[in-house]
């Protein structure tokens, strides 16, 4: 209960206290205190009162807690709680006439009274004009910062008005949520594939209330999007517009602010604490209809009367919360949430996911589909490179780049195009490897090879960020040099410079864009065209818009494919297709180039013929025969330690005595790929559950097999947490 609502409140309602320890100079001890008690109060020193934190820093003890509670107990010390408050609303001066000037003939007289000041003289009639204060029936209020601007006069001159005691000053609270735009523009109209779509989408909630819309790369989804809020909002009824990440919010935001105004309001941590209280307590307070876009923490909202949930790019990995908990897949909860509103809830994507895809097919969802690019636009070419080939032939020796894709994009520098560049790791190397004896450097905290980050000269663990200096030599053979292994986009970006020099390019990646301005920053000047050419990561992938991109390379497909994992396929196919979708929109047909060792891989084909079904296809009937979701239901039970020893020990046993209650749905336990991470041993137990069973007699079994294992004095050195439908 507590990390739900630790989720859901924005930090400025969350109210946090102090303790504060008082001593009590009166007491004295009836019996001997103990010694931990007695080094408690000697920590007060002179000071009178203490928090517990500092309590615990000038006694050395781990936990003061019991010690402090006797102490109370005895009367030695006092204990309160401070609160402190997390929301300061915004204030805003205004000005006003003083009590005295507030009638025709005071007024006269305060006028006379300004003969020698013709400045004072001005801004007083210009007040009058601004807030018509003389008409109860138009009056309206002035701040003082909007009475300067209007006026152009200097503070000192309003100044004089309040010595004088024409006007006066005072506060008041101002909301921090009003819209940058002052109309609203009109609707834009659908064209006929879109009417369909919208039509269609109305058709399945006749009957059904869940939705998928499978509608490819720029068919102009979010217009439909805006179309169906606007009737929601007609209604009365609220609408949650949910987006996997804050990044793209931005570009949305600029569309829908502009067609709703203040109906409008954005969530996501990417704003100020305040700015989320008011968003939160508009909602609290204010039943007026609102569409709310946000990133999935805004299903916590205390929304009244959802009408509708869209839930876009409902593919995406991040809409799964992984750590820390409550662990919950927003898409899963949207349609619970819409559920219990009765309204109702859209999916959609151009790649749809295997298990939204699998409901539709099943008639569990409606599916509505919409294969018409928006204003006739093109579908990609979509061409393979053999990497394997060519290095073997010797051409791609020390290039990261096949001649093809350099040959595509010089074409399009030539004519004034830009070109997108994807490669799923960032940094400039992902491992290092001593030639002389194959040490590789690895991260103290977790078992995983450091990526090595030219810009800083630095090694950097990507799962704990622990970093440290290039090594000048190996520290096993004292050999002084060392190879790279791999490539990140840091090393693209240096090779792009040296290929296309006088392109502009930049990198779009975890360490570039960091921070929402740098991120906007990126990407506004690869929108206004001052960047040629934009590398990068995932984040490329990820539902934005560009105008004129008619080159995308994808340099090396295959790690996306050989990933250990079961979605892996469904991955990259959904990765590949993505990127494919960036490119060529509008008038112009756009190009695509996937270097890989593998063409003939089906997850290669299927993405160059678009053939999605296909895919949805093939990876079902692995998914049936090797027991995993749609068909079945997993759910990993992970296991930290730092006793490795205990860890082992202990999993077995759980293991044991899950699979005597469940039988052969339980693997493991198993050791992950990264089997260590900040310190922590890790290991897995995975169960496989049927898709039909009932999760409440699951989670019985759960809970005693977990409490049973409390036997065990070992058990307590683990951490423990289940994960059910990891993403
Ligand atoms: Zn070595
Ligand atoms: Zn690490």
């Amino acid at each position: 209960m507590g990390d739900v609502y630790k989720a859901a409140l924005p930090s400025g309602l969350k109210l946090e206290s102090e303790t504060l320890v008082a001593y009590n100079k009166d007491f004295e001890a009836d019996a001997p205190l103990r010694p931990g008690e007695q080094s408690v109060l000697d920590a007060f020193g002179i000071k009178p009162a203490l928090t517990l934190s500092e309590l615990e820093k000038r006694t050395g003890l781990r936990n003061v807690v019991p010690v402090v509670t006797s102490l109370m107990a005895r009367g030695a010390v006092e204990v309160s709680e401070e609160l402190k408050k997390g929301y300061t609303p915004k204030k805003q001066t205004f000005v006003r006439l003083s009590e005295t000037c507030r009638d025709e003939d005071s007024l006269q007289e305060a006028f006379a009274g300004l003969k020698r000041a013709a400045k004072q003289e001005a801004l007083l009639l210009r007040y009058l004009d601004l807030s018509h204060a003389l008409n109860p029936q138009l009056e309206k209020e002035i701040s003082s910062k909007e009475l300067l601007e209007h006026s152009g006069c200097a503070t000192s001159v309003l100044d004089g008005l309040l010595n004088r005691g024409i006007l006066e000053r005072y506060e008041k609270e101002v909301g921090r949520l009003r819209s940058t735009v002052c109309r609203v523009q009109p609707f834009s109209i659908l064209s006929e594939a879109q009417k369909q779509a919208y039509n269609g989408i109305y058709d399945v909630f006749k009957t059904k209330d869940v939705c998928l819309l499978h509608g490819v790369a720029s068919s102009g989804k979010t217009e439909i999007y805006a179309h169906l809020a606007n009737d929601v909002l007609g209604n009365g009824r609220q609408v949650l517009f949910l987006l996997p990440e804050i990044a793209i919010t931005t570009q949305i935001t600029g569309r829908l602010s502009k067609l709703f105004g203040d109906k409008l309001l954005v969530y996501h941590s990417g704003f100020s604490g305040n700015e989320r209280v008011e968003v939160w307590n508009r909602l609290l307070r204010d039943k007026s209809p609102v569409l709310v876009l946000g990133v999935r923490s805004s299903l916590f909202l205390p929304f009244n009367d959802l009408g509708l949930i869209v839930v876009d790019e409902e593919h995406e990995n991040t809409y799964k919360q992984q750590d820390p908990a409550p662990r919950y897949h927003a898409r899963n909860v949207a349609i619970i949430l819409a559920n219990m509103h009765g309204g109702k809830t859209l999916l959609a994507s151009a790649t749809p996911s295997i298990d939204s895809y699998y409901n539709a097919l099943t008639g569990k969802y409606g599916l509505v589909k919409l294969n018409a690019r928006y204003g006739n636009c093109l579908t990609p070419e979509v061409m393979s490179v053999d990497i394997k080939e060519l290095r073997r032939k010797k051409i791609m020796k020390d290039s990261l780049f096949s001649p093809l894709l350099i040959h595509e994009i010089n074409k399009a520098l030539e004519l004034g195009e830009q070109v997108i560049l994807f490669q799923n790791r960032r940094g400039f190397a992902p491992m290092m490897e001593c030639r002389s004896c194959g040490w590789t450097p690895h991260c103290m905290n977790c078992d995983v090879s450091l990526t090595y980050h030219k810009r800083q000269n630095r090694l950097v663990c990507h799962y704990c960020g622990y970093a440290t200096p290039l090594p000048r030599e190996c520290p096993q053979c004292r050999h002084t040099g060392l190879r790279m292994l791999g490539f990140g986009t840091e090393k693209v970006e240096e090779e792009v410079a040296a290929l296309f020099p006088s392109a502009r390019a930049e990198r779009l990646d975890f360490d570039s864009a960091h921070t929402r301005t740098a991120y906007e920053r990126i990407l506004s000047d690869f929108d206004d065209g001052k960047i040629q050419i934009l590398i990068g990561t995932q984040m490329l992938s990820k539902g934005l818009d560009f105008g004129n991109v008619t080159v995308a390379g994808v340099l090396n497909a295959d790690n996306l494919m050989n990933f250990p994992d079961f979605r892996a396929h469904e991955r990259a196919y959904q990765l590949m297709a993505q990127v494919s979708g960036r490119s060529g929109r509008r008038e112009k047909r756009g190009v695509v180039v996937i270097q890989t060792s593998q063409p003939e891989h089906p997850v290669i084909r299927m993405v160059q013929a678009f053939e999605f079904e296909e895919m949805v296809k093939l990876q079902l009937g692995e998914r049936s025969l090797f027991r995993y979701p749609p068909y079945f239901r997993l759910i990993f039970i992970v296991l930290r330690s730092r006793n490795e020893g205990a860890l082992e020990e202990m999993s077995v046993l759980y293991a044991e005595n899950l699979r005597s209650r469940l039988g052969e749905r339980v693997v493991g336990p198993v050791t992950p790929p990264v089997m260590r991470i900040q310190t922590f041993h890790i290991r897995k137990i995975l169960l496989k559950i049927e898709a039909t069973a009932a999760v409440a007699h699951v989670r019985e079994i759960l809970e005693e097999v977990h409490a049973s294992m409390y036997e065990h004095l070992l058990f307590k050195q683990l951490r423990i947490h289940y994960d059910v439908d990891p993403a």
